[in-house]
């Protein structure tokens, strides 16, 4: 038979006696302490499993009011049932006692019948509650629920001025694939071994209350008394590691330093959002909320909500920059850059979108735009101006690379628009796994045979490979500007600039060398025998109007 466990609170052995006597029916497990914080101890010990408490008021150490009051504050301690034992009938000390928690009274001398009636009424009581607060948990992993979080927090936070607290809100980096690549079954057992192991972690006191709020989403109060978030998140990322999955999940946590002037569930939203801001940023795993966030994340998040209207209304813009040749200083080609000219905000650069269109998929609407409108352009030049129209280069996104049609989206634009296939260039960005990324290897293979010119952007960037010139099919090789940057004052990088050209001469790659800014920088790399240049030396990005009339110059009209 289960018997219930009840803690005796009474510094007089005598006392505890009599009450095991009075209540020894066999339904019950004794736990006996002699004061408050004796008695506090225990039922941590207990993980608050005991049913009920007969506590004393007057005690040395610790004594029953100050008991109440901290069992008060304590979210696994603060259910659990007391019944208080007075040896007076002194009613302002019930009214009190009563305040803080307590449940019901017994006067000394016992009476043993009543006694074991008030006991068992009281874990009756209990026990519904204990039903109804069973809701409040979330049926799949043991921790509160969502809103029974707030709640609870909101309560512990207020019940303690003096402490400092931190939300903090976690989730999971690939959980999806876990469902995915496995099933959800094992998803659901990942998330229920997280659940009891934050269950652990507040009965350890390393956390102070464990709720979730859906998905792998879990939030999470911390006392600051109780260590550094450091060890604590170094802790829970190792617990988490602890878990066999034949995949690597990380721990991704947000953190919302708790005050008084804000609600709990935009504490939550915050932490969130510094969670969500370093998803996808490999090893880190902390990110504390600012206020800079906020407004970097609400203007983000205005674009996500504009992109698709403006889309529509073609609000994007493609300029475009003129390369040149270094013998002749002439026009001989020209990259397209596209602008986001926003109503009321004038022209946004590339940078302030691109990373973030890149991260949700939308680049791909996006550059097939771009492309469209090149496509569109270099047809109306080509009509126009005839031998003197050159090629024009549009960037194509990692993400475009990863679309096994994009070979036909392509050859199906320039059909479309009944373009020479030669006057479409394609730079791709040199990716940081180049020499691994078979699928990049395939795209680019894929593309040449179609008959694109390839030019490899960003050279010298990455994780530049060199060997990968005599892999791949690429026309063109464009030096990133930071190596002309530096190379003013470095002898190596000229060394090294002049080294990459000679190359790439040998292998018959033609080679351009982007941000060219100076004369100097020009004769250097002329001398060094690069083939073309772009930069502000030269001339800046500009609308396809202007575009078109140096087009039209060079064709002499
Ligand atoms: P990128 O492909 O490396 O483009 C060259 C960038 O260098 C352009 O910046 C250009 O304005 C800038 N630049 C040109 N000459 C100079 C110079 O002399 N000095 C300096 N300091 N900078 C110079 P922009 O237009 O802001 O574009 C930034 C990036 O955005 C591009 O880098 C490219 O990665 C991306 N991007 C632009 N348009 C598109 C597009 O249509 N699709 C995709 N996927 N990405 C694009
Ligand atoms: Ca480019
Ligand atoms: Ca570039």
């Amino acid at each position: 038979m289960l018997q219930r466990k009840i803690l005796l609170v009474d510094d007089q052995p005598i006392n505890r006696a009599i009450l095991r006597k009075m209540l020894s029916n066999g339904e019950y497990q004794f736990l006996e302490a002699a004061d408050g914080r004796e008695a506090i101890e225990i039922l941590h010990q207990q993980h608050g499993n005991v049913s009920g408490i007969l506590l004393d008021l007057l005690m040395p150490g610790m004594n029953g009011q100050e008991f109440l009051d901290v069992k008060a504050k304590d979210p696994v301690l603060a259910n659990i049932p007391v019944i208080v034992t007075t040896q007076l009938e002194d009613s302002s000390t019930e009214v009190e006692v009563l305040a803080k928690g307590a449940n019901d009274f017994l006067h000394k001398p016992y009476n043993a019948l009543i006694t074991q009636q008030r006991l068992a009424n009281l874990i009756k009581l209990h026990e519904t509650v204990d039903f109804v607060n069973a809701i409040e948990r979330d049926g799949m992993t043991g921790v509160y629920t969502k809103e029974a979080f707030y709640r609870l927090a909101a309560g512990i936070i207020a019940a303690n001025p003096g402490h400092k607290y931190d939300i903090l809100v976690t989730d999971f980096e690939r959980f999806k694939l876990v469902n995915e690549l496995f099933s959800m079954a094992e998803g659901n057992k990942l998330l229920r071994y997280w659940g009891q192991s934050l269950d652990k972690a507040t009965r350890d006191g390393k956390i102070q209350l464990a709720g979730r709020s859906g998905g792998d989403v879990f939030m999470l109060l911390v006392d600051k008394q109780q260590g550094s978030l450091y060890d604590l998140l170094a802790d829970l990322e190792k617990t988490l590691q602890a878990y066999p999955l034949k995949l690597t999940i990380e721990l991704k946590a947000g953190c919302y330093h708790v005050d008084n002037e804000t609600s709990l569930d935009t504490m939550c939203d915050r932490a969130s959002m510094a969670a969500g801001s370093i998803k996808g940023k490999y090893g880190k795993h902390l990110c504390v909320y600012e206020d800079s966030l906020r407004q970097h994340l609400l203007q983000e998040q205005n674009i996500l909500n504009n992109m698709q209207e403006a889309l529509a209304n073609h609000e994007f813009v493609v300029y475009y920059q003129p390369k040149f040749s270094m013998a002749t200083r002439t026009t001989v080609g020209a990259e397209a850059l596209v602008r986001w000219e926003r109503p009321g905000q004038g022209l946004v650069p590339p940078d302030a979108f691109i990373p973030l269109f890149e991260r949700n998929g939308f680049i791909t609407d996006m550059d097939m735009y771009v492309w469209d409108r090149v496509c569109a352009d270099i047809a109306v030049w080509y009509q126009k101006y005839g031998k003197a129209m050159v090629p024009i280069s549009t960037n194509v996104s990692r993400v475009d690379i990863y679309n096994p049609h994009l070979d036909q989206i392509l050859l199906d634009l320039v059909h479309k628009h009944q373009i020479p296939i030669e006057l479409l260039h394609l730079e791709i960005t040199e990716s940081a796994s180049m020499t691994g990324d078979n699928q990049l290897i395939q795209a680019i293979r894929t593309l040449d045979k179609a008959g694109f010119t390839i030019e490899m952007d960003d050279f010298g960037k990455g994780y530049s490979s060199l060997n990968m010139l005599s892999e791949l099919p690429i026309d063109i090789i464009k030096i990133d500007r930071d190596f002309l940057r530096s190379s003013n004052d470095d002898v190596r990088q000229r060394d090294v600039i002049h080294f990459v050209i000679g190359l790439a001469k040998k292998m018959g790659v033609g080679t351009i060398a982007e941000g060219v800014e100076t004369e100097e920088q020009l004769e250097f790399l002329h001398s060094a025998q690069c083939d073309m240049g772009q930069g502000y030396f030269y001339a800046r990005p500009m609308p396809h109007e202007q575009f078109a009339r140096m087009l039209a110059q060079k064709a002499g009209q």
